[in-house]
Order: structure tokens, then sequence, then C-alpha cells
């Protein structure tokens, strides 16, 4: 049997769902293949949402037990049940999950639950019994097949003591030490939900510090509030040499950059250095398909070298973010349509949801003064914003960068509460081309901490 459409989805990531959306809503006939049974992707199911569930859950835990004592909160006999953290976060993921198959139905989109692959640039085939006489043929391919975290070739993973991010999201037991290969956004956010629960966490970095994306200003302040509020320890400059699983505990050999070995013993070792793009099954042989280091090379409209086959999302790289990944999936169907839209990818920001946040968008400092541009920069602190006093969250603070002559927003950093929602004033602001002093006459509402945003603007005004 030939089932015919105009676009074809591979993946239902957030890349892949929106993708098949945005094209069913501008009129094409479309379809999706997903390989999982739970739709959302990386993001969904073991990515985004589990891990703010569980930051989340382990920020209250860690407050109640904390931080509340200033507000009279007596809180003795506070303890935490991870079954039933763990068993709503499940129920959360089905819920939403069951929320895309119905937006997915409501828009009339085919959906074909098992691998895709190409049998030829037209012609896709599904691997499962149900689908073994169906052959999709479509105008239009979009590949978002996402990524997958990237192994370390002399580490073994066990899946057990020896985890990626996904397995760690499933909490069941607390472990008195954990280690964790890799300072990035996915490995300090998994040391904050395991220490907050009581473990004892070593985070081992290939750099001199972390977050090596994120200028040393925040980085910084980042890791002393992690070493200080959660006893968080850091061994930096250091390649793995090997992690093996001894049954009840793991051995990890580290190297340091004096070539001198280490050996730590830790009962669970996460490790997240990063992912990468996911093309297996795709039979991308079959359509000559080029790639760029091993992620889908495509053109400004997200065109592969094969005409009528695009890709989007983790699996073409650039920032490897579900926001990034929805915009994609919202352009190419745009683009296929036959718009043009406009997108900077200077604009995407960037966010890490340890307590407090970091939040990042534009240029970082560190390329300002690499690319030798002329800056204005202005800081302030949330020890004098007062929703951050009346709340007990004096740490951090915002870093607005703007250009010398034309005053326009370059970039913001964030540390902070609520950072994550703070930044979308810059994301405004930057998106339009604001300068500084355009910030300056914007009412903020008091007391709030996005205040803090105006009063840097205002500072480099005066
Ligand atoms: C622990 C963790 C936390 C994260 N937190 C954040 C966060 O807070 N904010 C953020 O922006 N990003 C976060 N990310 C990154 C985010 O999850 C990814 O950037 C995003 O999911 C990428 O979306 P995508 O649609 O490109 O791919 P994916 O979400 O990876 O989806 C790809 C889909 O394609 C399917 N697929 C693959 N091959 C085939 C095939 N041949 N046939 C059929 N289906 C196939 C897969 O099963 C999957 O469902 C996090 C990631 C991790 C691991």
């Amino acid at each position: 049997m030939e089932k015919h459409y105009d676009i074809t989805v591979i993946g239902s990531g957030p890349g892949g769902y929106i993708a098949a959306i945005r094209s069913a809503q501008l009129g094409f006939k479309t379809a999706i293949i997903e390989k999982y049974k739970s739709y959302g992707g990386t993001c969904l199911n073991v990515g985004c949402i589990p891990s703010k569930y569980l930051l989340e859950g382990s920020k209250f835990y860690y407050k109640i037990i904390n931080e509340s004592n200033p507000y009279g909160i007596k809180s003795d006999n506070t303890f935490i049940d991870l079954s039933t953290m763990d068993y709503n976060k499940n129920k959360l993921i089905q819920k939403m999950s069951n929320g895309i198959n119905f937006l997915l139905k409501k828009h009339n989109i085919d959906i074909y639950n098992g691998i895709g692959s190409f049998i030829d640039d037209k012609t896709l085939k599904i691997n499962k019994d149900t689908y073994s006489n169906t052959k999709i043929i479509s105008k239009n391919t979009i590949i978002a097949t996402g990524s997958k975290p990237r192994y370390i070739p002399s580490v073994n993973i066990d899946k057990k003591l020896i985890v990626t991010s996904a397995e760690a999201l499933n909490i069941k037991q607390i472990y008195k030490d954990i280690v964790i290969i890799g300072g990035g956004a996915i490995g300090i956010e998994l040391a904050s939900i395991y220490a907050r629960l009581g473990s004892k966490v070593t985070i081992i970095e290939y750099f001199d510090n972390i977050l090596p994306s994120i200028d040393n200003d925040i980085s910084n302040i980042m890791q002393s509030i992690l070493i200080k509020n959660l006893d968080i320890k850091f061994i930096f400059k250091c390649n793995i040499e090997k992690a093996v699983s001894k049954g009840n505990h793991v051995e990890i050999v580290i190297c340091n950059d004096k070539n001198q070995r280490i050996i730590i013993n830790a009962d669970y070792c996460i490790i997240a250095i990063g992912r990468s793009p996911y093309i297996k099954n795709l039979q991308i042989e079959n359509i000559n398909l080029k790639l760029d280091n091993n992620f889908i090379k495509v053109n400004k409209n997200y065109e592969t070298n094969v005409k009528g086959i695009y890709a989007i999302g983790d699996v073409i790289g650039g920032n490897m973010l579900a926001h990034k990944s929805e915009m994609e999936g919202t352009l190419v169907a745009e683009i296929i349509h036959g718009n043009k839209p406009f997108f900077d990818y200077k604009n995407i920001p960037n966010i890490v949801y340890t307590w407090p946040e970091i939040a990042i968008i534009g240029i970082s400092e560190k390329e300002l003064k690499y690319q030798n541009h002329n800056y204005r920069k202005s800081i302030s602190l949330f020890a004098h914003n007062g929703k951050a006093n009346a709340s007990n969250e004096t740490n951090g603070q915002l870093k607005v960068l703007s250009d010398y002559q034309t005053d326009e927003i370059l970039g913001v950093q964030i540390i902070g509460p609520n950072a994550s929602d703070i930044i979308s004033s810059a994301i405004s602001a930057m998106t339009f081309s604001a300068s500084s002093e355009d910030i300056k006459y914007m009412c903020f509402p008091h007391p709030t901490y996005s205040e803090i945003f105006r009063e840097s603007c205002v500072n480099l005004n005066k």
C-alpha cells in the first residue's frame, strides 16, 4: 500500500512535532513517524521536562530543610519519598505525551509508530510488521531525529551504576558518593538534583571551569554557590581513562594535566559529556545524504544536499536546545510553504536550571573582547533588588553589554533567581534591536526580579 504526503516528519521531539503541526496548519498533507510509543522526543521523555520536575522537587526539599527558617517554618521531620516523586514525574511525561498525540490528531496528521528509514529520496518505510506493506511516498521529508548521549569509548555504560542522563533521571535511591563526568549544563543540573537530595557529588571536567561557553564571572559565581550550598566538589583539567563497574561501586581512573593518574571510587557515575546527532537506522546511504562531523549538513533553508529532504533540531547541530529545535520546526514548514521567515540565531537564549539559575543571550563578554568590539557594560546585583530581598534570594547578578557607539544591546548574562524568566525581556529587546536607553524608558513592575534588567540599563545611561 502506498500512502502519499506533502510532508513527512521523522521524529516527534520538539523539532519534529512542531514542524508537523505547522506543516498541517499551512495546508500540507502531513505524516509523522516516531520510533517510541511516547511522543515528545528527548526533551519530554529523558531531558528538559523530567529534569525540571526533579530540579523543582529537590529544590523544594532543599529549601524546606535549609532555607525556610527565616519564615518561621520548622522542618525537623522533613523527608522525601523518592517513589512518589518518580511516579509523578512519569505521570507528567505520559500526560504531556498524550497532549502531543492529541495535537497531532487534531491537525489531521497521520502518525506512524516505528523506525522510519529511506528507500529513496521520495520513499520511506517503517520497520514494523503493521506497516510491512506500507510505503510512505512524500514530496518532502523533514528529518528531526535528534541526538543521543555522547559516550567515552573506554567507559562501558552498564546503565546500572555507570549511566547517562537518561537513566540518572530515574532516581530510585540516594547514593552516598556520585561522580558526574562533565561540567556542562546537564552535568551541573544533575549534580544539583542529587546533592540536594543528600548525595556527595564530585564533578570531573576536562576544561578548567564549569560551563565553558559562559563568561567566567558568571560560571565562577555558580561554582562557588555549588560548593558553598551543596558541598559539590570539582576536579578540573582531567581526562577520563576509564570507569569500571565493580558490582557495588564504580572505579574511575582519571589523568590530570600533570599526567598524574588518580583513582576515584563512587557508588554511582553519570556520564554527561554532551550529545551526538542520531542518524542510526535512517539508511541515509540510500539517498547519499551529506554529513558534517556526523551532523546532517543543511543550507540556510534547512535543506540537505538532497532536494526535498530537510533536517532540523539537534541532528543538524548548533545549540542543542529544545527551543532551537522548535523554532527550526516552525521555520522549515514555512520555508517549504514559500514564506521567507527571518530568525537571528544570536537571539537564542541558553539556560541552566540550577538554583540560582543562569540565563544568557547574545554575545558574551569574552567573545566581544576576542572580536575587539568596543562595548559598554553594567552589572547589577540581586542583593539590591527588592523582590530578591523579600524572597531571601540575593545571590547573583545581571550583566548587560551594549555597543559602545550605538548602545544596541549585544548580550545579557544573568545568574540569579528566576533568571530563565527574566531573560525573556532581553530576548524581546534584542529581537527588536533595542538599546539600553530604550529599556531605561520602559516601566517594569515593582517589586519583581525582572526590574534588575532595567536597573542595569539605567546604570549604563547615567
Ligand atoms: C537531561 C537533559 C536535559 C535537557 N534540558 C533541556 C532544557 O532544559 N532546555 C532545552 O532547551 N533543552 C534541554 N535539553 C536538550 C533537548 O532535550 C534537545 O535539544 C531537544 O530534545 C532536541 O529536540 P529534537 O526534536 O531535535 O530531537 P529529540 O528531542 O531528540 O527527538 C528526536 C525524536 O526522533 C525519534 N527518532 C530518531 N530516529 C528515528 C527514526 N529513524 N524513526 C522514527 N523516529 C526516530 C526519537 O525517538 C525522538 O523521539 C536537555 C537534554 C537532556 C538530555
